[in-house]
């Protein structure tokens, strides 16, 4: 009972917390606006226009870690400061999404434009609107508001693990397991920034409307519960077999290749339909989809890679109880839907060249079984 109610009296905001978001998303604006980077054009949307995103996010992402470090090295703040707060941040971030989504919401649906970014797509259906959203691509003071909380949760979800890892530290609980689970999602969360440009042709970007789902999802839910395994062990010693971190190593550096490489080979074909894959001339149906390398395989290798990668962060932790593998098991959930709604999306958009494509590869995601 004593450690409920202290659980509950941690979820309630403090004013240090508040203050916490509010300067990691003022530094984030500031740095979105003003630090050097590539300038990608999206998607061409339905009206013919195209967003730019400024890729930053990596310059971003080692300004603020040193500043982090220099922070702590002065004095200034606690390297923990950030797991201290773990509960109250969680709470206050919750409350944020919540407002963030209600303006949206009542932006969204009064703006005028008929432009494919900010037109309201409105259905009356308040529950349905809020939570989907109503405007493509809405934005604020020139940043881009997707693209904004994609970049704030996943840099989010390193500066949890990176706090955890320094309480860890000081606990003296790190071990083999801890290494691994720490590199394992810096390597992945370092790589979405570096290669941050690939992003803008993602579904997320061209496809999901901005509502609570995404504001929620990129805030709250990547940073507060993609970090569960770090949690998890600092309060549980595992001792890991070498084969065993041998094997996680392996299984991650697999998931890697076929995640990065899936991605990249799509991101290329759009710049350009006739670059090689895999040494060949591209196999091309329709003129539009990409048939060879990884999408010859199954029709989101990227999937399977991506979930290959979120077991192999668990794997650490194993096999003594399911709470690591919620990541593996909630992004397995989420993909299977995710390519459900994005087949219809394109068999709605390529029609009878979507059915050959389905013809030829007719592997979902996993290769012989789905
Ligand atoms: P994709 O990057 O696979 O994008 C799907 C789009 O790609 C389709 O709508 C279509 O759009 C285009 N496309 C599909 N097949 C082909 C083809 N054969 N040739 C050419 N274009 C094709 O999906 P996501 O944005 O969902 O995923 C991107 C990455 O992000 C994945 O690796 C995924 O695992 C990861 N992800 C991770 C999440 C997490 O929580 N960790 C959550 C969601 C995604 P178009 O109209 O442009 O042709």
């Amino acid at each position: 009972m004593e450690v409920e109610a202290a659980t509950l009296a941690a979820l309630v905001p403090s004013w240090s917390s508040v203050l916490l978001l509010f300067s990691y998303l003022g530094y984030l604006a500031f740095a979105a606006l003003v630090l050097p980077g590539k300038v990608v054009p999206g998607a061409v949307l339905p009206d013919g226009s195209r967003l730019r995103y400024p890729c930053n996010g990596l310059l971003a992402l080692f300004l603020l870690l040193a500043l982090m470090v220099t922070g702590a090295y002065m004095e200034w703040m606690s390297i923990t400061v950030i797991a201290d707060k773990g509960l109250e941040l969680l709470s206050s971030t919750f409350i944020f999404s919540l407002f963030v989504s209600l303006v949206l919401y009542a932006a969204g649906s009064s703006s005028r434009s008929q432009s494919s970014s900010l037109k309201p797509h409105v259905t009356g259906n308040f529950i349905h609107d809020w939570w989907f959203g109503v405007q493509l691509n809405p934005h604020f003071m020139g940043v881009d508001l997707k693209f904004f909380l994609i970049r704030a949760g996943m840099m989010a979800w390193l500066l949890i693990n990176l706090s955890v890892l320094a309480k860890s530290y000081l606990a003296g609980t790190v071990n083999i397991s801890v290494i691994l689970y720490q590199i394992f999602c810096a390597v992945y969360v370092i790589d979405y920034f570096y290669y941050e440009e690939f992003m803008t042709s993602t579904w997320d970007i061209i496809a999901e409307r901005l509502g609570f789902m995404l504001v929620f999802g990129d805030l709250v839910f990547v940073p507060f519960t993609f970090s569960i395994q770090g949690w998890w062990l600092l309060k549980n010693e595992v001792e890991l077999p070498k084969v065993a971190a041998a094997a996680s190593f392996l299984v991650f550096v697999i998931g890697y290749r076929v995640f990065r490489e899936a991605n990249k080979q799509k991101y290329v074909f759009k710049k350009n339909p006739k670059a090689d894959i895999w040494g060949k001339p591209p196999k091309v149906i329709g003129g539009k989809l990409l048939a060879s390398g990884y999408w010859g395989i199954s029709r989101h290798c990227n999937y399977l890679g991506d979930l290959i990668l979120a077991f192999s962060f668990s794997l650490p932790c194993g096999a003594s109880s399911v709470i690591p593998y919620f990541y593996p098991i909630y992004l397995f959930i989420l993909l299977i839907w995710r390519e459900r709604r994005d087949e219809a999306r394109c068999s709605q958009k390529y029609k009878e060249v979507w059915v050959e494509y389905c013809k030829l590869v007719p592997w979902r995601i996993f290769p012989y079984v789905y």
